[in-house]
């Protein structure tokens, strides 16, 4: 098992963000979806370790997030909101993130070609679109070592080419052994990304599995699309749902 959770729960005063929540799965890509307060980024913020949760406990191959010395722990993340350095260019931060790595040159390369940032390499991120500031932000998260890698929206921002890009490039993380969780509205983007997928709903758990698995757990035809199989679940739209306001 890859990344489990158990019984965890997490309050911020006295809003219950994620009550007793558990589930786990085996390297893949997973899709976390649920409407907006739903517990997605309380969930990604606990495996992230930058909060810890009040009960319960998350285990990566089996062993507590919190016993991985920080700079063993082998996550990646990706942000909701691009992650920069003012001050840096955008190939001032590939150069920081490889020295702090020990990546090569190439690994650089690699990444900028990947995310189409060749004509932004000498901008500050102040001269970037919010698009390619999120391509920033997820080439860095990419320039790391990582077998765990948590993503909150990583698609906003992005043009459909860039997209595709990114989701070709998880797919790629999972067919080598990885583990890929990415949270999003966008249920038609990673409805053929996913392997599997995680429904929270007012912090608890409603559903995992494949989208065959839960259709055929609550009784909706083989044929149901994802989005009518989300509404027919949580009974309400979805923020970013086709025809949604
Ligand atoms: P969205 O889709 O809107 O991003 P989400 O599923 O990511 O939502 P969370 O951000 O995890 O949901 O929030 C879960 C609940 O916890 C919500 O009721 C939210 O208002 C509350 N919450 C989240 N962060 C905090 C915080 N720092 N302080 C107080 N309440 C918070």
């Amino acid at each position: 098992m890859s990344l489990e959770f158990i019984n965890v729960s997490k309050c911020y005063g006295n809003v219950q963000a994620l009550a007793e929540v558990s589930f786990r799965f085996n390297p893949g890509v997973v899709g976390l979806i649920g409407a907006n307060g739903a517990g997605k980024t309380t969930s990604i913020r606990l495996i992230a370790r930058h909060i810890e949760p009040d009960a319960g406990e998350i285990l990566f191959k089996g062993k507590p997030v919190a016993t991985y010395p920080l700079h063993a722990y082998p996550i990646a993340c990706i942000s909701d909101e691009p992650i920069y350095y003012e001050e840096l260019s955008v190939e001032e931060h590939f150069q920081l993130i490889a020295a702090m790595y020990n990546k090569p040159q190439s690994d650089i390369g690699a990444i900028i070609e990947q995310m189409g940032l060749q004509e932004h390499l000498r901008k500050l991120p102040e001269a970037l679109s919010r698009g390619t500031k999120q391509k920033l932000s997820i080439g860095c998260a990419l320039l790391r070592d990582f077998d765990l890698l948590v993503a909150d929206e990583p698609f906003t921002g992005l043009d459909p080419k860039q997209i595709s890009v990114v989701k070709d490039i998880l797919k790629n993380c999972a067919a080598s052994g990885r583990t890929v969780l990415i949270s999003t509205h966008l249920l038609q983007v990673v409805e053929k990304v996913c392997t599997e997928f995680i429904l929270l709903h007012k912090g608890r758990l409603k559903c995992q599995g494949t989208l065959a698995g839960i259709k055929g757990q609550f009784g909706i035809s083989p044929q149901a699309g994802i989005e009518e199989m989300y509404l027919h679940i949580v009974g309400e739209p979805i923020q970013g749902f086709e025809g949604d306001g």
